[in-house]
C-alpha cells in the first residue's frame, strides 16, 4: 500500500460514522472521504468531525466526495442501507440491501479502485457475497465483518463472568452473523487452558455457557428494543479490522470469509477465523470441529444458502 492511507466510506449512519469516529480516535489515517445517497448527511457529517480534530491526536483529511474519490483509495467500507427495525432479523433485509449493495457496486466498478472491501450491512455474509459477485474482484479482498462483532460481545460476557481479561479470553462466535451463529466450545481457551476444562475446576457448567451463548445471540434485539439501533460496537469491530489491514498485522480476526472448500464449502461467505493483513484475507483457520459443531456449521451454511437462492434474479448479471 502506498505513503497515503485513504478509505472511502460508504453509508455515513449510525455504523459508517461510529467507525470514522473510532477511527479519528486511534489514528494511523490519512484520508477520510464520506460517501451516502444523502449527500447534505454525508457534508454535515465531515463538517462536524473536521470540527472536532484540534482535540483529537490525528492530522487527518476528512471530506464528503464522490465515487472518483475510489480511484486511489486502500481501503471501501459499506455502511449503506437499512438496518434492523424492532422484532426484525437480518435476513429480512436483504432484497433492499441486495439492491443497495448492487447500485454501489455498479458505482465502484466504474472507478480504478484496486484495494479491499470491508463490508458491515447486513446481513452481512450475503452482501459480502453480492459485492464479490457484483464487482467480480478478488475474493481475498472482499471482507466481511462476519461475526466479528458476535466474538467481541462473547469474549466481553465471559470476561465478566470469569473475571478474567478479555485479551485472555480466546473464542470465536463462527457461521452466519445472525441466529445460526454458534461457538465450537471445545475449541475455546482461556490464556492457554480450555474453557471446558477451567469451568469445569471453577465450579461452572455448560448451562452457563449456553445462556451466555443466548445473550450473545440476542443482543442486537436486546439493545435494538432499548435504543433502536447498535452501532458502537461494530464502529470498533470496523475500525479493528481496518487497522489490522492498514499495518499488515496478521491477527486472527472472525471474519466472513468466501469459501472456497476450506471447511468443505463452496461459494458463500460465511464467519470463521481468518489472519488479516495488507493483502485482505491471508489464510483462514481451519477448527478441528467435533459431530456437534458440524452440524451447526452446516446448518448455518444452509441458512445462507436458502438466503443467497432469494438473490439469485438480482446478482444473476
Ligand atoms: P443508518 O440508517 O443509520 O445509515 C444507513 C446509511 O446508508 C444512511 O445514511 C443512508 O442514507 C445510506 N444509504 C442508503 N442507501 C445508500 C446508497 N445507495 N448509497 C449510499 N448510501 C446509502 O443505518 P446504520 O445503523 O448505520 O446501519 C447500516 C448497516 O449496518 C445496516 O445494514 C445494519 O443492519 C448494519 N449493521 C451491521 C452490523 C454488523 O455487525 N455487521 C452491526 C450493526 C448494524
Amino acid at each position: 500500500m502506498k505513503e497515503n492511507r485513504k478509505i472511502v466510506l460508504i453509508g455515513t449512519g449510525m455504523v459508517g460514522m461510529s467507525m470514522a469516529y473510532s477511527i479519528i480516535n486511534t489514528g494511523g489515517i490519512d484520508e477520510l472521504v464520506l460517501i451516502d445517497v444523502d449527500k447534505q448527511k454525508a457534508k454535515g457529517e465531515a463538517m462536524d468531525l473536521n470540527h472536532g480534530l484540534p482535540y483529537s491526536f490525528t492530522h487527518m483529511k476528512i471530506k464528503y466526495g464522490e465515487y472518483h474519490e475510489c480511484d486511489d483509495a486502500d481501503i471501501i467500507v459499506l455502511c449503506a442501507g437499512a438496518n434492523q427495525k424492532e422484532g426484525q432479523t437480518r435476513l429480512e433485509l436483504v432484497k433492499i440491501n441486495t439492491n443497495i449493495t448492487k447500485t454501489i457496486c455498479e458505482e465502484i466498478k466504474k472507478t480504478k479502485f484496486n484495494g479491499i472491501i470491508v463490508v458491515a450491512s447486513n446481513p452481512v455474509d450475503i452482501l459480502s457475497y453480492v459485492v464479490y459477485k457484483v464487482t467480480g474482484y478478488d475474493y481475498h479482498k472482499i471482507i466481511g465483518t462476519g461475526t466479528m462483532l458476535d466474538t467481541a460481545r462473547m469474549r466481553y460476557l465471559l470476561s465478566e463472568f470469569l473475571s478474567v481479561s478479555s485479551d485472555d479470553i480466546h473464542t470465536y462466535v463462527l457461521g452466519e452473523h445472525g441466529d445460526s451463529s454458534f461457538v465450537s466450545w471445545t475449541n475455546c481457551y482461556v490464556g492457554c487452558k480450555t474453557l471446558l476444562s477451567y469451568i469445569d475446576e471453577n465450579k461452572y457448567d455448560m448451562n452457563d455457557l449456553n445462556h451466555i451463548y443466548e445473550e450473545v445471540k440476542n443482543a442486537a434485539y436486546d439493545i435494538i428494543s432499548k435504543k433502536k439501533a447498535t452501532y458502537y460496537g461494530i464502529g470498533l469491530a470496523l475500525n479493528r479490522l481496518i487497522q489490522s489491514i492498514f499495518n499488515d498485522e496478521h491477527n486472527i480476526l472472525c471474519v466472513s470469509a468466501y469459501q472456497n472448500n476450506e471447511y468443505n464449502i463452496k461459494d458463500i461467505y460465511i464467519g470463521v477465523p481468518c489472519i488479516i493483513g495488507r493483502e485482505g484475507i491471508i489464510k483462514m483457520i481451519k477448527l478441528p470441529f467435533n459431530e456437534v459443531d458440524q452440524g451447526k456449521f452446516e446448518h448455518s451454511c444452509e441458512v445462507l444458502e436458502k438466503t443467497k437462492s432469494s438473490i439469485k434474479k438480482e446478482i444473476s448479471n
